[in-house]
């Protein structure tokens, strides 16, 4: 007979392990399929996150880093290096122990919160009156059956049309997280987050990078603003970024790759390089899963159509993260996850889009929450806004870090605060001082009557928050 559980999880990425300790959390019987394996064939839980995703990019993201400041940096302190070396593989073997932690560090909370873990593919077969039948296809093959199913399947990287990924010469995310010699040129088709990213990896240790965008504007969803500053920044780091080009062709060969392209003008350009990453964004994955069995209902772009609140078509049946609408990021999966687990519980959560944070860990680093600028002029909202730069922060100079500003953007009448947005150093951290006050729905003025830490970067988002009101104290 199969074993009935009340929530079955169906992926382990972050929405789908964070939504089963959350079931088990609030006693349901809980159980999460996931198929990642890792390269012995043994589970890999964490999904695209940990294994081909934000763990590994910035676990390469820091190694880079520090490469770049012994080779560049660490001589205005008075620290010098001798000969600077690369040892790749162990920078990348490196990468693969982080992840490794992460895997068993869930595998460890899933012990501990009493979920039951099936390594393996999860399709529907069938909806019963006992609930919904799922096969597990695995080493174990079994059957299950759930009177809750959270679909939490993810996403895939979307491929460019005539040019498919081999990981060799035509990278995904999962590629180019593992180049195994440094490119000398290395083209990257889509700067975007994941794109600038994997750029500023590569080319940090020394690669030539050429970016195309289809795109007229750089980082278009960005305040303009922090986007201009912050292409400022990359290229004078050496980021080579075309705008508004259209790519006509890509062809593999002994020699690398060689994409032809128009530029903004409409001149026929071609680029050469070894190797050529593609990150043109993500298409959700329901591949296995088995949706028509049971009648879930996708819409025409492949996604699980579901509410506001994660439910599908069918009864009992909700599903979170890359696979359904909304940003494509590991904590909105996570809160996604968190408040189903917590529906089914019937309580009443709640998930804010517009408090969701977003963050591009390049050097320096971009974040933002809320409303841009250019987005409050279109919905004609009365607003008004206040700049710090990090160039008047002491503790940016003292760490040698001045690049970037942060920037308030605060309701005209109100001052409830609607939107900020950060270039500089830590401003992944800074951040969540924003999401805080915004989910408390402050004011400028409360940030800039709070006491700060001297000398923090932190200052520079209370003098920000002061500029709204033209008083900043340092600038
Ligand atoms: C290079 C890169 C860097 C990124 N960096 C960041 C970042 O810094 N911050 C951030 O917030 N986001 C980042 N993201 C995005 C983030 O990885 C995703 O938003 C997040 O992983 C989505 O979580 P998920 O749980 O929905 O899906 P996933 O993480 O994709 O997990 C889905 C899981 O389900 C499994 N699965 C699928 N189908 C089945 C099935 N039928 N049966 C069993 N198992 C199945 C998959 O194997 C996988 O393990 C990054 C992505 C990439 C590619």
């Amino acid at each position: 007979m199969s074993t009935a559980y009340d929530v079955v999880v169906i992926g382990g990425g972050p929405g789908g392990y964070i939504a089963a300790i959350r079931a088990a959390q609030l006693g349901f019987n809980t159980a999460c399929i996931d198929e990642w394996k890792n390269d012995k064939g043994g589970p890999a839980l964490g999904g695209t996150c940990t294994n081909i995703g934000c763990i590994p990019s910035k676990a390469l993201l820091q190694s880079s880093e520090h490469y770049e400041h012994a080779g560049k940096h660490f001589a205005d302190h008075g620290i010098g290096v001798g000969a600077l070396t690369l040892d790749l593989a162990k920078m990348l073997a490196r990468k693969s122990a982080v992840v490794k932690q992460n895997n068993d560090g869930i595998q460890f909370l899933f012990k501990k919160n009493k979920v039951a873990f099936f390594h393996g593919r999860g399709s529907f077969v069938k909806a019963g009156e006992g609930g919904y039948e799922i096969a597990v296809a695995g080493d174990k093959p079994d059957t299950i059956v759930a009177k809750h199913v959270i679909v939490a399947t993810g996403s895939n990287p979307r491929a460019l049309p005539g040019a498919p990924f081999d990981e060799k010469l035509i990278l995904s995310n999962d590629g180019a997280l593992s180049i195994d010699a440094v490119p000398k040129k290395l083209g990257v088709i889509g700067a975007g987050v994941i794109g600038l990213e994997m750029g500023s990896v590569w080319r940090r240790l020394g690669a030539d990078v050429t970016m195309l965008e289809a795109l007229p504007a750089f980082l278009g969803a960005v305040d303009e603003q922090i986007a201009k500053e912050a292409n400022k920044a990359l290229t004078k780091q050496g980021l080579k970024v075309q705008l508004g080009v259209k790519i006509a062709k890509v062809e593999t060969g002994k020699a690398g790759v060689k994409v032809s392209y128009a530029d903004a003008a409409g001149k026929d350009q071609t680029l050469e390089c070894d190797k050529l990453i593609v990150s043109i964004g993500r298409v959700p994955n329901t591949i296995g899963l088995n949706p028509e069995a049971v009648g879930l209902k996708l819409d025409e772009r492949g996604f699980i159509v579901v509410d506001g609140d994660c439910k599908t078509s069918l009864p009992n049946v909700w599903a979170i993260g890359d696979v359904v609408r909304g940003p494509m990021l590991a904590h909105k999966a996570e809160e996604e996850g968190v408040a189903v687990a917590e529906r089914i519980a019937g309580q009443h959560p709640h998930v804010d889009f517009n408090t969701v944070p977003w963050v591009i860990y390049t050097s320096p680093e971009i974040a933002w929450v809320g409303q841009t600028e250019q987005q409050l002029k279109a919905s004609g909202r009365a607003y008004k806004a206040g700049t710090f730069p990090f160039l008047a922060n002491g503790r940016a100079r003292a760490l040698g870090d001045t690049t970037g500003m942060v920037k308030f953007i605060a309701d005209a009448k109100t001052d409830e605060i609607l939107g900020v947005h950060m270039v500089g150093p830590m401003v992944s951290e800074l951040i969540s001082e924003a999401v805080v006050a915004m989910e408390f729905k402050a004011s400028s003025e409360d940030i800039a009557r709070i006491c700060h830490a001297h000398p923090s970067l932190s200052e520079a988002t209370k003098e920000a928050a002061l500029a709204v009101d033209k008083r900043t104290l340092n600038f």
